[in-house]
């Protein structure tokens, strides 16, 4: 299907139980290079070690020691929206979901993209084995399945 980034965004959130869908509300910055917008630096790396001008991420940052934004949490899209799934869109909203618990939680990985990141990846990742099960790259352990279901079932109320 060919997805323009309205529709691309709102398939992501279509995944998402309503009762967490309300939290995330992230900018989205779409179409272009981040840097033009003073959103990355051309030093800036992900993650992955890639550079953030051409992949999907999430961007946001404080000034330190405070809650204080310099950059809000913004959802960066540079890719054109055919090169992208509803679940990277899901993905990212995992990081705006765990940005709002402070990015203290880690759950064990469930994908190899969350093994190679354990830190920064794994919440994200959770979240998409939450909301879309076949997501997982590797045999998820009851213990963490439920580890997993109980946190965010636990949204559900918050
Ligand atoms: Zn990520």
């Amino acid at each position: 299907m060919d997805y323009g980034y309205n529709e691309l965004i709102q398939a992501g959130y279509d995944f998402i139980p309503s009762r967490i869908a309300e939290h995330l509300h992230p900018d989205f910055f779409t179409g272009t290079n981040p840097i033009y917008a003073g959103l990355e630096s051309d030093k800036s790396l992900m993650t992955n070690g890639e550079s953030p001008t051409n992949s999907a991420h999430f961007c946001c940052r404080y000034l330190e020691g405070t809650m204080r934004f310099i950059i809000p949490p913004t959802i960066v899209l540079p890719e054109p929206p055919h090169l992208l799934y509803p679940i990277d869109i899901v993905h990212e909203l995992g990081h705006v979901l765990e940005s709002i618990f402070n990015f203290d939680f880690y759950f064990d990985p469930i994908s190899d993209y969350a093994k190679v990141h354990i830190y920064d990846e794994s919440f994200a990742e959770a979240f998409c084995y939450y909301v879309c099960y076949d997501y997982n790259d590797f045999p998820v352990s009851k213990e963490l399945d439920r580890e997993i279901n109980s946190f965010f079932n636990g949204l559900w109320n918050w």
